[in-house]
């Protein structure tokens, strides 16, 4: 339709398959799906075991590099403006032209967006227009809850750290020991999870009355030392003034006030797990890794220790599975980890990706999404992502906007909620140019270090001109991207992406050259330094003195082989979000890092970033609404 009406509007006009016939039409047998309603379903993850154990074809599927280099796509964008350039869009309408209009078997792996940006700034994550995933209301909003999984789980290993150091500051060794290992029936048993971390203290027994004075005190005490407890607390809210908060005040806590903070919850190290891990088994053993804080003595506390670990994974135990729902057009798409590339590793799961590519078969598509720019969600997925699943994508789908381009050409900064300048309304060639040659040149140089072909699609808005879009894709080939086309699929769904679809079929044929930026045995701040300097454009790093006592630390601990994930600002190359286009003669200044331990990899804090969002003066929850009598909602985008 004429003008395109908007995305719940669309969302609501059409109707989705039953998602049992979704699942019947993908190879899908009954008892591998479980139903949340008739639009969305989780996947078992017996799937691959049972597609792993047929003869020949499938197992080569994952495996085999010749399948993967034709199936799988990753789709990135030049650096953003506040309102997104259309990554969610583009994936969709990518999947929606193989599947619905080349007949090419396709899945498409999105992220489960956060309520922070729904209500906040930048609106759903569903896509928009006629790219989009349906119903997009139940996309948008709380899914099959593996959001709330995860803040129910981040927040249980919270309580379970300050009750931990209250008790063992109120109680005698003793009466620790009688409360961790109770007596039933004049017998005393340690669980499974004592046994192990008993082994872990070199305390080789498994008779409770076995243990010796000095084995008792060191079992019941992990002597937390309150200023150095790394986990925060999380909440799917951006609430700013979570970010630092004192706690215990109380008197019932006897005085242990100590002051920590929220993150938003799709930073929680458990939503990295979640999007790493590779079975129930594999995420178990990570969630049992994941270090939480450091003893008085300077040994790695986890989450293990406290006990909590087998509780965690029974919270965790449905979020696994991937959700699968569909497009517009009814091509399937798995849902699953969170987005957030700037603050949190911030791509689709490893899980989703490989059910998908075993689905989809020999010749089909797997179009998954990472978070941001090439700069950061890109840069892990290549880096930590594809280092943890094996996989390795073919091709690189670098969107790009004529409006981003001309922020990045020096036109006025773009924001939510106000006007578009009249520069983003009307034809600007010289500001298009300017974004061209330094934004998107610079986006393109990232993609290309890691030896993958890169196609640009441009995602068209209805103000563009055609002066405008032929030289973004002029300027794209001359940069050294494989192709560049214009991508209509916001307003003509599938069939505007069709040129896309085509273009990086073609791109799938060069052959690829891949590689890591880094090796893992370089040094963390090495690590650290080869990112800034080659994907961000930096003359150097500056460590904060409590930076480097932790990388230190670390690296002590042997956790230095980790990969990198940076917490950095999506909205410039740099870790200043006004310096637009591809700045240089900065130095990169490191504020904190932190370990993550169970996910896998060391997460250095860059400038003022922060793990917590905040809202804007009129945030998106302004024109949210509920029909109390047709329960239709109203405002969501
Ligand atoms: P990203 O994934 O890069 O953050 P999205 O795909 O979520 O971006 O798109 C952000 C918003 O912009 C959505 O509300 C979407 O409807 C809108 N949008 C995307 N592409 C277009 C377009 N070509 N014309 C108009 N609006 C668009």
């Amino acid at each position: 339709l004429t003008p395109v009406p908007s995305d719940i509007e669309i969302s609501r006009a059409q109707t989705p398959k039953p998602i049992d016939q979704l699942a019947e039409e993908i190879g899908l047998l009954p008892e591998e799906l479980e139903a949340y309603g008739r639009s969305k379903a989780k996947v078992r993850l017996s799937l691959l075991d049972r597609l792993r154990s047929q003869p020949d074809g499938k197992y080569v599927l994952v495996a085999g590099i010749e399948i993967l280099k034709r199936c799988f796509y990753c789709i990135s964008s030049i650096t953003p403006t506040p309102l997104g350039e259309g990554k969610s869009t583009v994936t969709i309408g990518l999947v929606q032209a193989m599947s619905a209009h080349l007949k090419l078997n396709s899945f498409a792996c999105l992220r489960q967006p956060s309520q922070g940006p729904t209500f906040g700034v930048k609106g759903g994550a569903a896509g928009g227009g006629y790219a989009q995933v349906i119903p997009m209301e139940e996309f948008n909003l709380h899914l099959t809850g593996d959001i709330h999984a995860i803040t129910a789980a981040n927040n249980l290993v919270a309580a379970a750290i300050d009750a931990r150091m209250l008790h063992e500051a109120t109680q005698s060794d003793k009466a620790l020991f009688n409360r961790l290992v109770p007596s039933v029936n004049g017998f005393r048993r340690f669980s499974p999870i004592q046994i192990s971390r008993l082994r872990r203290l070199g305390i080789n027994k498994t008779d409770p009355a076995s243990l010796t004075l000095q084995d008792v005190s060191t079992f019941v005490r992990l002597d937390i030392d309150p200023s150095k407890v790394t986990w925060q607390r999380v909440l799917d809210t951006n609430d700013r003034f979570l970010r630092k908060v004192t706690i215990g005040q109380a008197s019932t806590e006897k005085g242990h006030i100590r002051e920590t903070g929220f993150d938003i919850a799709v930073a929680s190290e458990i939503m990295a797990i979640l999007a790493l891990a590779d079975s129930l088994e594999d995420m178990k053993n990570r969630l049992a890794r994941m270090v939480v804080g450091t003893s008085r003595s300077g040994q790695p506390v986890t989450a293990e220790d406290l006990g909590v670990s087998g509780a965690l994974a029974v919270l965790m135990k449905d979020a696994i599975k991937p959700t699968l729902m569909q497009t517009l057009e009814g091509t399937p798409v798995f849902v699953h980890a969170g987005p957030f590339a700037n603050i949190a590793h911030g791509n689709s799961s490893v899980l989703a990706d490989k059910l998908a590519l075993k689905l989809v078969g020999r010749d089909g598509f797997v179009v998954t999404e990472a978070g941001f720019g090439a700069d950061i969600g890109m840069e892990k997925f290549f880096n930590i992502k594809c280092r943890a699943s094996g996989l390795r994508p073919n091709v690189v789908v670098l969107v790009v906007t004529v409006r981003a381009l001309k922020m990045h050409g020096g036109g006025p900064n773009v924001s939510a909620g106000t006007p578009l300048p009249r520069e983003y309304i009307n034809e600007n060639l010289n500001l298009v140019a300017g974004g061209c040659h330094s934004n998107l040149r610079k986006q393109i140089q990232i993609a290309q270090l890691f030896g993958v072909p890169v196609v640009v699609a441009l995602n068209a808005f209805k103000t563009d001109t055609k002066a405008e879009t032929d030289l973004v894709c002029q300027i794209a080939k001359e940069c050294g991207a494989s192709d560049a086309v214009l991508c209509q699929h916001w307003s003509q769904g599938g069939r505007g992406c069709l040129e896309l679809a085509q273009a990086v079929n073609e791109a799938a044929q060069k052959p690829t050259n891949f590689q890591f930026l880094y090796n893992l045995e370089m040094p963390i701040e090495e690590k650290i330094r080869t990112i800034a300097q080659k994907v961000y454009g930096a003359d150097d790093i500056e460590l904060s003195p409590e930076a480097k006592s932790k990388t230190d630390y670390y690296n002590q601990q042997g956790y230095g082989s980790l990969p990198i994930c940076m917490a950095k600002t999506h909205l410039s190359l740099s870790h200043m979000p006004e310096k637009k286009g591809a700045p240089t003669g900065f130095v990169l200044p490191i504020r904190d890092v932190r370990a993550s331990i169970g996910a896998g990899f060391i997460y250095p804090l860059v400038g003022t970033m922060s793990t917590m969002p905040g809202l804007p003066t009129r945030p998106c929850f302004y024109d949210i609404d509920l029909d109390p009598f047709t329960e239709e909602i109203t405002g969501l985008f």
